[in-house]
């Protein structure tokens, strides 16, 4: 047993890059919103006692209230930041005392399987700090110079980093509390638990665990959704 979990949800993104009315993880997938596929599979994940989700803060109530009707499960909806780092951090303050692991997993992915939220859970408990992530598929190549390429990277060195993310609570804690001093900023965590010297270790992720970013991810996530290949985690 890992001790008391909480999860904890940045949400309070624009989704810039995909243009339209409502940013992307308050949009349907099937029958429910982005964030709620994302919630279910965090809050169906043993271990879990809470989620927090990090809302932009004109759209806390809304949340709430999307929340309180799709997930029965205790979820608190707090006003996120400028910047997912900031979000996550504003996150953090608000996680239970006694919780000893912190997940993170961006609301963006909802097809995280729960399984490999227990598995990065399980993982964190073990080794301190933890990332989903899969090989890239893809050859990947330095650019030498603008728009010239030159270096092959190998790929057996490389990893598409992903989330869940998972944390003993005071390594994530100190990681934030240093970046936020020393005005270090990353696009995830592990990269300000890094900063601070503490390994990160690899739990493999899922191909379906996407992160909706451009139109085309967000028709290839409806697809999937439209032809039940996917489903929202039970409770
Ligand atoms: O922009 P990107 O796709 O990297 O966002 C990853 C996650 O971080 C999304 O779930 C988004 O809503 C969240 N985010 C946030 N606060 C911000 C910016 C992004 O919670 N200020």
């Amino acid at each position: 047993m890992e001790g008391i979990v909480s999860a904890i949800v940045p949400a309070a993104g624009a989704g810039e890059r995909l243009p339209g009315d409502e940013p992307k993880q308050l949009r349907l997938l099937g029958e429910l919103p982005v964030l709620v596929w994302s919630v279910r599979s965090l809050a169906a994940a043993d271990g879990v006692a809470e989620v927090i989700v990090g809302a932009a803060k004109d759209r806390i109530e809304q949340v709430r209230k999307l929340l309180d009707a799709t997930v029965p499960f205790d979820c608190k909806v707090v006003a996120g930041g400028a910047e997912r780092q900031e979000t996550v951090r504003r996150c953090l303050a608000e996680v239970r005392a006694d919780a000893e692991i912190i997940v993170i997993h961006d609301a963006v992915r909802p097809f995280v399987s729960p399984q490999l939220v227990e598995k990065a859970i399980k993982a964190a408990a073990e080794k301190g700090a933890v990332t989903a992530a899969l090989r890239p598929l893809d050859s990947i190549k330095f650019e030498y110079a603008a728009g010239r390429i030159g270096e092959n990277l190998d790929r057996e060195r490389l990893w598409q980093v992903q989330t869940p993310q998972a944390f003993k609570k005071d390594v994530i804690i100190k990681a934030h509390n240093q970046a936020a001093e020393n005005g270090f900023k990353a696009t995830d965590d592990t990269a300000l638990v890094e900063r601070i010297g503490a390994p990160v270790e690899i739990v493999r992720g899922e191909r379906l665990n996407f992160k909706i970013t451009t139109k085309a991810d967000w028709e290839m996530a409806s697809a999937l959704a439209a032809a039940g290949a996917v489903r929202p985690a039970r409770i």
